[in-house]
């Protein structure tokens, strides 16, 4: 298939995106395919293997005969690091491939996907670099003994990944396996199946021995949930939702596997009245309607004190309202459509709920005029929203912002932590003191002060409650992803 679906739409070839075991490209053992669709236009725009617990036995086959028998896991640090710079190349080389799939695929506005490609290759230079900064320790236990740990490689690694930034998502779960010398079966999500065979074919043209890394397409339930309950699996990465993760992680409970999660969000954004009123507004817009929406660490709460609020919320919504909606593919557009005309109507169903709990729509809320079909949706604001309800404490996962007010710090405070999620915080504040003291209180995995958005590879990334299990991006996630033997070495009789 290849029809395109936008005038501004490169030519690009999309044949059936096969599964990758074994360094082969394979149909599904049963011959089953599913169709993966165009956000725009809720039409199809190509096939992928549909995986079932056959494919996924031959993935981990492949996997752990290439981490039993293979070169891949004893590999010295410096040619392990060789290799994921070639892929980091690779993906450079063909950034704007990735950028054109993954708008395809997902409706991601292209002037944002450019970003995101150069972080996927980003992923495999960092973790090259920290592979070879990986090192074991000594301890001092008098002169009897000598006791030394060293890092060796966790097994076979399954990776089971969402929609909604799928190539530089997986890329952060991929180059830290192969950094630590796993194996790995990756599973993209059912709805964006599209960068993953293409990242799978330049790897195939690397040094990276067959059988290392692998791809099984497919669905949750039948390609998902064999992985994830495989008994050569030894290590679960998977990105996703906190009920998703439940399921995962009691299939795995039998053989008890080793997990990483990275979940849901419901980040606050919390201006105090003392903050720079335009970076706020600035950081308030930015962090809820750039990728759609659809991302983890959208700041979907924006809790303003008492003295601002009606201004801030004002000049936000404004913003909102000029938010441009259209083409992914043109340059000018800054929000595409939503995945699928189910999570649309799902995004909706809060608006609805919030209006009827009495907030006041102050932008969007529905499709913009000049997009009236599809999976449009207008940059929307709610305020005064209730917490305690559901559009102030669930992930929305669209471009929609509650906005809520309070009075002191410590109602701020209450409010930013008065949910079940705890990744992201942002404060806004020209108090140094009062800025630290709010990073140090907030239930988050990482805060930004008087900013938001930012984080890079080396950084630790991860959430605090049920917003996930480990950090990301970091020499504590390439420690996770080894086992630490300890050996103690006798000196005497
Ligand atoms: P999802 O949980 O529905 O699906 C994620 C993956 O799990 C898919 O590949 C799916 O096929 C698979 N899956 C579904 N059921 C399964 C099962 N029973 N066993 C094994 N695998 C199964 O999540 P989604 O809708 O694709 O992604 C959106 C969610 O991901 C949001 O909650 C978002 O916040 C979260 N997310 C978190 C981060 C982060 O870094 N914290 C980043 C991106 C997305």
């Amino acid at each position: 298939m290849s029809a395109t679906t936008s005038a501004l739409e490169p030519a690009l070839e999309v044949g059936l995106q096969r599964h990758f075991i074994g360094g082969e490209f394979r149909e599904a053992i049963r011959g089953g395919t599913f169709e993966t669709l165009n956000p725009v236009t809720n039409e199809p725009i190509g096939e992928a293997a549909d995986g079932t617990a056959e494919d996924v036995d031959a993935a981990v086959t492949a996997a752990r005969a290439a981490f039993d028998d293979g070169d891949w896991p004893r590999l010295p640090a410096a040619e392990r690091a060789r290799i994921l710079r070639q892929i980091a190349g690779a993906i450079r080389e063909h950034a704007e491939e990735f950028v054109a799939l993954e708008c395809r695929d997902i409706g991601m506005p292209i002037s944002q996907m450019r970003g995101l490609a150069a972080r996927a290759a980003e992923n495999f230079d960092y973790f090259a670099s920290a592979i070879e900064q990986l090192h074991g320790r000594s301890f001092q236990s008098g002169s009897a003994f000598l006791n030394y740990t060293v890092h060796k490689p966790a097994g076979v690694a399954a990776l089971i990944m969402p929609w909604n930034a799928p190539l530089m998502l997986s890329t952060w779960r991929i180059a830290p396996c192969l950094a630590a010398g796993d194996t790995l079966v990756l599973k993209p999500a059912e709805w964006s199946p599209l960068t993953a065979t293409r990242l799978a074919e330049l790897i195939a043209a690397t040094d990276l021995p067959a059988g290392v890394f692998n791809v099984v397409h497919g669905f949750g339930e039948t390609a998902g949930a064999p992985l994830a309950a495989h008994r050569d699996v030894q290590l679960v990465c998977f990105t996703g939702e906190g009920a998703t993760a439940e399921k995962i992680m009691a299939a795995g409970a039998p053989t008890l596997k080793r997990y990483s999660f990275e979940l849901g969000g419901k980040s606050p954004v919390v201006v105090f009245a003392d903050a720079d009123f335009d970076r706020a507004v600035d950081a308030a817009v930015a962090q809820i309607f750039t990728l759609n929406g659809q991302r983890c660490t959208a700041g979907s709460r924006l809790l303003v004190e008492r003295p601002l609020y009606d201004d801030l919320v004002a000049a936000v919504a404004e913003r909102a309202r000029h938010v441009r909606v259209g083409d992914p593919f043109d340059p000018r557009t800054e929000l595409g459509p939503l995945i699928t005309a189910e999570h649309h109507a799902r995004v909706c169903s809060y608006i609805d709920a919030a209006l009827a709990d009495g907030a006041e729509l102050l932008a969007g809320g529905a499709r913009p005029e000049d997009r009236p079909d599809g999976n449009f949706l207008a940059a929307t604001v709610l305020g005064g929203v209730r917490p305690g309800t559901r559009p102030f404490d669930e992930e929305i996962f669209g471009p929609v912002l509650v906005a809520t007010q309070f009075e002191r710090y410590e109602e701020a405070l209450a409010l930013a932590n008065d949910t079940s999620y705890g990744l992201t915080a942002s404060v806004f504040t020209g108090d140094l003191a009062l800025a630290h003291r709010f990073a140090r209180d907030v239930e988050a995995g990482f805060v930004w002060v008087n900013d938001v958005s930012k984080h890079f590879p080396g950084v630790p990334f991860g959430g605090f409650k049920d917003s996930g299990v480990g950090r990301e991006e970091s020499y504590e996630e390439l420690a996770s992803y080894t086992q630490v033997k300890n050996v103690n070495v006798s000196f005497g009789a």
